[in-house]
């Protein structure tokens, strides 16, 4: 059984504790994994997709859902309010029907594009999730240790640990772990002061892949789009893939790195896409629809009669792009330290206004008890 790299076996039994009834009652159904991926067992796997199949179904979708949808537990009925007040209080437990975008309940999302390719829009369906960075920043830099990566590769957060603090969503290129509030530890230490729920995000079914099963997603499409193995191989097979690609497209060999996605991004991932156009014309179409998703968001809300406080507008919340990424942690330790610093500037910013408008109220004379309603207390 692979061991993890950071907190070790407290935290993999908090893991496991809060997905073993799932993953029990899962076990029945679940395909055996390819036997090269078996004996690869706590070697580091690899997912590759093959863009050129998917059709969009999102049997993908509801097949993760299924399955772990109800690992993630419901809020409590008073969410406390953080401090300070200006952080927001996330509470996805009445939306958990959204499953066009990333969300505490939805681990998995389609991107349904048209892609403008040699003068013709062609359709693309892409499956998005966690990619399982080699180097994850997000288990790097988890200022608790919660968030963790094991020797198979597999990145996931400790549910009995994470404090909802978000660090691992800010350091991750992708912004991928999403955050329910009002779940978790921190209701049981100081709610208002630290921390803020939980953070979930796809966990590569690791309680599956341990009973030497597939990840879900993968098991239920009917189209085959990805495959899962060591991780070496897959490499190999998303080299030559893209190199068919590029030769179909009329591109030279050469370029096929142009059709291959998660290769080199942040450092190299453990999910590879290939497509059968560049990634550069894809992330352009993704850029674009995701423009016109939130402007039409924005303009049905003004329709409404909501002002952009009111409506709660998503925006491209839980939609990442697919530009090129640099590898984040080969700037670690500014950015360890820019995450240091950050909560000590907040919080003195915050004592400095805290300061200042006390000392307002100090020397200001008492209005009369009419012009005082309806302020704030
Ligand atoms: S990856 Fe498979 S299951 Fe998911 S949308 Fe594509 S074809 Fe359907
Ligand atoms: S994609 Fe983001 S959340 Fe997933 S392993 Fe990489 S840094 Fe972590
Ligand atoms: S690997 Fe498992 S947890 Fe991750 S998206 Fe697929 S079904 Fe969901």
């Amino acid at each position: 059984m692979p061991e993890t790299k950071t907190l070790g076996s407290l935290s993999r039994r908090g893991f496991l504790k809060g997905t073993a009834a799932a993953a029990a009652g899962l076990a029945v159904s679940g395909l055996a994994l390819p036997q090269a991926v078996q004996a690869a067992t706590g070697q580091e796997l690899c997912t590759l997709l093959d863009l050129s199949r998917c059709i969009g179904c999102e049997a993908c979708v509801d097949g993760c859902r299924d399955a772990w949808q109800a690992t993630v537990p419901d809020p409590v009925a008073n969410i406390p309010q953080p401090f300070p007040e200006r952080v927001p209080i996330e509470d996805w437990s009445r939306r958990k029907d959204v499953q066009d975008r990333l969300t505490p309940y939805n681990f998995l999302y389609v991107e349904h594009l048209e892609v403008p390719h040699k003068g013709q829009e062609q359709e693309l369906h892409i499956p998005r999730r966690c990619m399982h960075c080699v180097n994850a920043p997000c288990t790097n830099l988890c200022p608790f240790g919660a968030c963790q990566t094991e020797s198979n590769g597999v990145t996931h957060i400790d549910q009995d640990v994470c404090l909802g603090g978000a660090k691992c969503k800010t350091v991750c290129p992708w912004h991928i772990p999403q955050r329910q509030s009002g779940v978790g530890i921190y209701l049981n230490l100081m709610p208002q002061m630290a921390g803020n729920g939980v953070m979930f995000k796809c966990h590569r079914c690791l309680p599956l892949l341990e009973k030497g099963q597939q990840p879900r997603c993968i098991e239920v499409c009917p189209q085959k789009v990805q495959s899962i193995g060591p991780r070496d191989g897959q490499l190999k097979k998303a080299e030559a893939l893209a190199r068919q690609m590029a030769v179909k497209d009329g591109a030279p060999e050469d370029k096929w790195g142009d059709y291959v996605y998660g290769l080199k991004e942040n450092g190299g991932t453990g999910t590879i896409y290939v497509a059968p156009m560049p990634f550069s014309e894809i992330n352009a179409a993704i850029m674009k629809d995701h423009q016109e998703k939130a402007k039409e968001e924005r303009a049905a809300a003004a329709q409404a009669g909501l002002k952009p406080e009111q409506a709660g507008l998503l925006g491209n919340l839980g939609r990442p792009p697919m530009g090129r990424v640099a590898n984040s942690m080969e700037n670690a330790e500014k950015l360890t330290l820019a995450l240091m610093i950050a909560p000590v500037a907040g919080l003195a910013a915050g004592l400095g206004k805290f300061l200042a408008k006390v000392g307002k109220l100090t020397q200001k004379p008492v209005a009369p008890a009419s012009k005082q309603e309806g302020g704030r207390s």
